[in-house]
């Protein structure tokens, strides 16, 4: 028998959805590189969820969870066809959706997919991570190049347009320097900079 995957997983209020393992980045400080244990889950995917196996663990009263969130050991939008549908179908019930991504979407699908987000997904948390293109680089490694950097910027500010609720997130031990840095990227973005505490 198949062992079972945590295509979704529950941490406080809200449902996780593990939808892949893959990522466009290797981050130094990715828990990937660690463990295959996140909050007592293993994220680990042996294999990628079809979107009727997702569906099937979401309880059948939705209001259940404060929010339904995209977010695993690797980056959804990867899967952006298994994301919508999924993501559709949990808003046709009512559910809140969030998406948590690296932000190279557009990249990874050579097209802007933000207006199939928009309708799809309520929120959008974009990892800033750093203030220039060099310290991105050398902190998620993308496999874009610094090209990473500058189409996450794009990315957010189009999902911001598109009336999605977007915002970049850092990590608070950037120092003010950077985060002042940061903030001015999200300004030219039209979207709000979250300073997040980090955890070890
Ligand atoms: S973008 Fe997220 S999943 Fe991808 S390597 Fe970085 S921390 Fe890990």
């Amino acid at each position: 028998m198949e062992a079972y995957e945590n295509f979704t997983y529950e941490i406080g209020d809200n449902l996780y959805i593990n939808l892949t393992s893959k990522c466009t980045n290797a981050c130094t400080f990715c828990v990937r590189n660690e463990k295959a244990d996140y909050f007592g889950h293993k994220l680990w995917l042996a294999r990628e969820p079809a979107p009727e196996e997702v569906l099937a663990r979401i309880p059948a009263d939705v209001a259940r969870y404060k929010e339904y969130v995209f977010c695993g050991f690797g980056e959804p939008t990867i899967r952006l066809g298994a994301l919508l549908a999924v993501a559709r179908e949990l808003k046709a019930r009512g559910a809140a959706v969030r998406l948590n991504t690296n932000g190279q979407a557009n990249l990874i699908h050579k097209r802007d997919v933000t207006g199939d987000l928009a309708g799809a997904v309520d929120k959008i948390n974009v990892s800033l991570n750093e203030a220039t293109a060099a310290a991105y680089t050398a902190l998620c490694k993308p496999s874009f190049g610094e090209a990473a950097f500058y189409g996450l910027q794009e990315f957010a500010e189009k999902c911001a347009a598109r009336g999605i609720q977007t915002w970049f997130s850092v990590v608070d031990i950037l120092g003010e320097e950077k985060l002042a840095a940061c903030r001015a990227i999200a300004e030219k973005c039209g979207v709000p900079l979250k300073v997040r505490p980090y955890i070890e």
